[in-house]
């Protein structure tokens, strides 16, 4: 095993567990620094490995091969959050694991998230633990409708989860996500979602960009609009919430915190915490273009215990994600001027499926009004 606290220099190993988009853009951002990558993963089609130095094509259980990967780099991270929890301990064997197990655990179950948000004083959904008939309506009479229910695992992209407008649709609800154990949730009025890409190294020191707005289609992200419009303050708050969740759970890496903007005037905090992801995040993309650093830089840096760079953004900037066929576009979109084009090289574009995106910049203050 390294040694935690000596930076990793140019010439160093990561591992990156998963072999997507995510995984992909890590890669290109370590060997702008000189870092190569190698990627492990169970899938043939893993666009990261087209790009990375190494490869391991190998199931998450298969112990030999995690500790053979991981015995073959200097540290290891993730670009998704549900890593078994045997797969992160045999890492942790044989490698550091950068964000550490304890960020997985509290990702991976919104029981445990919403618990450990709640625990630590941060705002979020009222919310109550489901995992029989007896407790669903327990939590109902507690929360009320409207709520949504979600699995407490696995859940992604709206997948997994039911809203119930009224108390007579909470079993059909409880079925429909397959009376897996559960989080009811009531349903937030909110007036749009926000997220903040932060970031913490090894020694504590954090860096939180500039909060964005994130537009969803069909429970996809489909634009993130980068600033978000929010006045100094609540800007303010929101990095000071999205750095404490890192600085509480230690964490080192990137994480990408989902929040709700309550409409101004209601009672009560106007943040609240949805979800957290302890990896770099699709609403993080526009700071490929827009900011000196971007977040899979500095995922990099963090992981490899470099100083921070700095968060700031020099442009407004826009993310359209291009979403199966969108991508079909890009002969119109590589002619389009400033429009700053990242494809993925998938090569499938299934409907759903996350293929490239756009980055549009725009002078400071100037981003076009939030098409909602
Ligand atoms: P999630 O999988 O938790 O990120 O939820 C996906 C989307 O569902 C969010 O981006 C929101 O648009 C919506 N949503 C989730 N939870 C709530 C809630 N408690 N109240 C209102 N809308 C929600």
């Amino acid at each position: 095993m390294k040694n935690k606290s000596a930076p990793i220099a140019p010439g160093g190993r990561i591992g990156i567990l998963g072999g997507g988009q995510l995984g992909r853009m890590l890669t290109l951002a370590a060997a702008e620094l000189g870092l190569t990558a190698h990627i492990y993963c169970p899938d043939a089609d893993a666009p990261a490995m087209d790009v990375a130095t190494g490869g391991t094509r190998a199931a998450y259980d298969d112990a030999e091969a995690l500790a053979r990967f991981a015995d073959g780099v200097d540290v290891v991270t993730y670009e998704f959050e549900n890593v078994p929890a045997e797969t992160a301990r045999i890492l942790g064997e044989h490698a550091i694991v950068r964000p550490g197990v304890t960020a997985l655990a509290t990702a991976q179950d919104r029981i445990v998230e919403k618990t450990f948000l709640a625990a630590h004083g941060i705002p979020t959904a009222p919310f109550a633990d489901v995992h029989d008939d007896a407790s669903l309506a327990a939590a109902l009479n507690a929360i009320g409708a409207p709520s949504i229910l979600k699995t407490r695992r696995f859940g992604y992209d709206g997948k997994g989860q039911a809203k119930i407008s009224a108390g007579g649709e909470a079993r059909e609800a409880y079925a429909s996500i397959g009376r897996a154990p559960a989080i009811l949730e009531g349903f937030v009025p909110f007036a749009f979602e926000i997220s903040v890409v932060v970031a913490r190294g090894i020694d504590g020191a954090t860096a939180a960009y500039d909060p964005v707005e994130n537009v969803h289609t069909n429970h996809i992200l489909d634009r993130t609009y980068a600033p978000a419009a929010l006045d100094a303050a609540l800007a303010g708050e929101a990095r000071a919430i999205a750095a404490k969740i890192v600085a509480e759970l230690d964490y080192v890496g990137v994480m990408g915190v989902e929040m709700f903007v309550l409409p101004e005037g209601v009672a009560g905090p106007r943040l609240l915490v949805n979800e957290i992801a302890p990896r770099v995040h699709n609403s993080g993309h526009w700071t490929q273009d827009a900011c000196a650093v971007s977040q899979f830089e500095q995922h990099i840096r963090a992981i490899c215990g470099w100083p921070l760079g700095s968060p700031a953004r020099h442009s407004d900037a826009v993310m359209t994600n291009l979403i199966g066929i969108d991508v079909d576009d890009w002969r119109k979109l590589a002619a389009e001027p400033g429009a700053c084009l990242h494809l993925y090289g998938k090569s499938e574009a299934r409907a759903g499926r996350k293929m490239g995106h756009v980055n549009r910049l725009f002078p400071l203050g100037s981003r076009p009004v939030t098409a909602r």
